[in-house]
């Protein structure tokens, strides 16, 4: 990059994977001619390393510790507790820095549009997840975990995360960090049937074949799928002989279609070829009726007129997420995704929209493993970098004066380490594994604070 003293000024929005992994990579392919400011609307960076990934995946959770390290360089700098649209808005950003990553996610469930999904006990799988994982907006949602029979709608990893926490005991999770909340109401499950519900057969679901092994390794609980559920029409069986993923899950699901163990605390029933055509209900879920189908000749799912109705009192739907769109910036409406080339934001006239880019699940769409994001977000910087360099800005005023401006308690780095410590201390405290999360905002700005 041939420039410029002083150092460019870029802003990344989102300190989830695909914004750290974006800071990273401007640090590596520009060294000293870049300065990197990380905003995240949370007290907290890591974005779903924190509050998606399951907590009993502690490996894939130690990937904060790489991230740690990107926020720890000198040319990086987090605000916490900054949020677009809120506090700052897109021209703001673009008054104060050279250029703009945005790295917002997708975490937004999409709708089943069935009767009977706003019923109270008709959840998105997001509330669900964000209420175990400790999110400040989920801490105080209510599950009724009195019912004993739940529905999760939906086969992919998401999906059996959900199904897996479900299955667990509490005394499983204590070694993890959800908050203490969180096992409380778990230890008090009545929960004893899961169903997890696909719309199509086994060799169409999306779920990773390690994810789902781990569903028949679970300590207390057992599984079963019905082997008529296993068949295969010829163009699956075809997939099931070619592609590697689909041969792996079909192989772990056939493990399953014997007799299932008896005496397990819990059951987990994995159910393909079902539409959900209705939650059913008064005053709250009592029931789920399910449509049987198949694939007709275009290889599209159609019903065959044969019904039933599940008895469960709670139904989660995980059957994708999408991006929310931000103020002032292009979106695609049908994808969910910010519009873009290699990471260049492109606006409704088709020409690239300066200074702007997108990292991560708002660029592409929720896909993908965390690492994926390394080299989407190293895209994007490539890009970013090398129209810096052939227009050089210089923007008006500093995010210093603009957040002083406005009085926002901002949550800098040393402020998030406090919290981190404070977590630490909790789980030491409780006899729990390496952390506790706190959920509460309350509780978490004050942790930031410090030690009083
Ligand atoms: C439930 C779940 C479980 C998963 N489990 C795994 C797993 O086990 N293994 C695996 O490899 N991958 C897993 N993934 C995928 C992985 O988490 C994603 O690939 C990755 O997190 C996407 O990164 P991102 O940075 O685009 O989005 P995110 O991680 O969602 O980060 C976005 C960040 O932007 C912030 N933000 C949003 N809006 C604003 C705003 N307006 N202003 C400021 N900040 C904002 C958010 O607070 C968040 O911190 C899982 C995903 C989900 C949903």
């Amino acid at each position: 990059m041939a420039r410029m003293a002083p150092p460019a000024r870029v802003a990344v929005i989102g300190s989830g994977p695909a914004g750290i992994y974006a800071a990273e990579a401007l640090v590596k392919q520009a060294g000293d001619e870049v300065r990197v400011d990380v905003f995240d609307r949370l007290p907290t960076p890591y974005g779903l390393v924190r509050y998606g990934v399951a907590p009993d995946h502690t490996s894939i959770k130690s990937i904060a510790r790489y991230l740690q390290r990107v926020l720890e360089d000198p040319a990086v700098r987090f605000f916490g507790c900054v949020e677009l649209g809120r506090d700052v808005t897109r021209a703001d950003l673009l008054d104060c820095y050279d250029a703009v990553v945005y790295s917002t996610g997708a975490m937004v469930d999409r709708h089943m549009r069935i009767p009977g999904e706003d019923l109270p006990g008709s959840i998105a799988a997001t509330d669900f997840v964000n209420w175990y994982c400790g999110h400040p907006d989920a801490a105080d949602h209510e599950f009724d975990l009195s019912v004993e029979e739940v529905a999760v709608v939906g086969v992919g990893n998401v999906a059996v995360d959900v199904v897996r926490i479900l299955a667990r005991t509490a005394a499983e999770l204590r070694a993890t960090d959800v908050p203490e909340q969180v096992i409380e109401v778990l230890s008090r499950s009545r929960v004893r049937r899961i169903h997890m519900i696909g719309r199509r057969g086994p060799a169409q679901a999306k779920f990773t074949t390690k994810e789902a092994r781990e569903l028949g390794q679970l300590p207390d609980a057992s599984i079963h799928v019905s082997p008529r559920d296993m068949e295969l029409d010829p163009a699956s069986a075809e997939l099931a002989e070619s592609d590697r993923h689909v041969r792996g899950n079909i192989k772990a699901l056939s493990a399953w279609t014997g007799e299932p163990a008896a005496g397990s605390a819990r059951h987990i029933d994995v159910r393909f070829w079902r539409a959900p055509v209705e939650i059913l209900g008064t005053d709250r879920v009592e029931g789920l009726r399910l449509e049987t189908t198949r694939l007709d000749e275009s290889g599209r799912v159609t019903g065959t007129g044969e019904f039933e109705t599940l008895p469960v009192g709670m139904v989660l739907r995980s059957v994708g997420y999408q991006s929310v769109p931000l103020e002032g910036v292009p979106f695609d409406e049908r994808s969910f995704v910010v519009p873009n080339e290699g990471g260049r934001i492109v606006g409704p006239d088709g020409a690239f929209v300066p200074r702007e880019y997108v990292a991560g699940w708002i660029k592409r769409g929720p896909s993908g493993v965390v690492g994926t994001n390394k080299s989407d977000a190293a895209e994007t910087v490539r890009n970013l970098l090398a129209d810096l360099a052939d227009a050089g800005t210089a923007p008006e005023r500093t995010i210093e004066e603009l957040l002083e401006s406005r009085g926002l308690p901002v949550v800098t780095y040393d402020d998030w380490l406090n919290l981190d410590a404070a977590e630490i201390a909790l789980a030491r405290r409780l006899d729990r594994g390496e952390r506790v999360k706190l959920a509460r905002w309350e509780a978490m700005r004050s942790a930031c604070r410090g030690p009083a």
